[in-house]
C-alpha cells in the first residue's frame, strides 16, 4: 500500500506548533491513512503580512488546514466528526458556548477542514524562522 502525508513543502513549521496541535495533525495522518484517503495539510502557520485570515489562529502556531480534495463528503463529515469528538477538551469555545475544533471553510483559498485548539494553546512565534 502505498501512502504518504503531505505537508505542502511546510514541515519545518511543524516542530513550531503547540504540541497538542502536532498530535491531532498526526492523529488525523493517521485516521487518512487508515481509511485510505489522502492527507493534504495546506496551510500551518502564517504571518500577518500573509493577511489571510481574519483570526490569528495561524499566527499564534495553534490552527493548520487539511484539504478535502478527493474526499467524498460523507468523508468529510467522518473526518470532522471523529476529530471534534476525540479533541473536544482542546477545541475553542465560540461565543454561543459551542465547543469546535474542525471546520469546514470555503471561502478564498479553496475548500478545506480548519482545525484549531482553544487560545489557552497560543505561542509567540514572531521570532521564528520558517
Ligand atoms: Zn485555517
Amino acid at each position: 500500500m502505498s501512502y504518504m502525508a503531505d505537508f505542502s513543502g511546510k514541515e519545518s513549521h511543524i516542530k513550531h506548533i503547540h504540541p497538542v496541535l502536532r498530535w491531532i495533525m498526526f492523529e488525523a495522518d493517521y485516521y487518512c491513512y487508515q481509511m485510505n484517503k489522502p492527507y493534504v495539510v495546506t496551510s500551518i502557520i502564517r504571518g500577518v503580512k500573509d493577511g489571510i485570515s481574519k483570526s490569528k489562529t495561524h499566527q499564534t502556531g495553534r490552527a493548520f488546514d487539511v484539504s478535502v480534495k478527493g474526499w467524498s463528503e460523507t468523508f468529510i463529515e467522518m473526518f470532522i466528526n471523529y476529530l471534534n469528538a476525540m479533541f473536544s477538551s482542546y477545541a475553542a469555545t465560540s461565543a454561543s458556548g459551542e465547543k469546535r475544533l474542525a471546520v469546514r471553510h470555503n471561502s478564498g483559498h479553496g475548500d478545506h477542514i480548519h482545525i484549531q485548539i482553544n487560545s489557552k494553546y497560543s505561542l509567540d512565534l514572531s521570532g521564528v524562522n520558517l
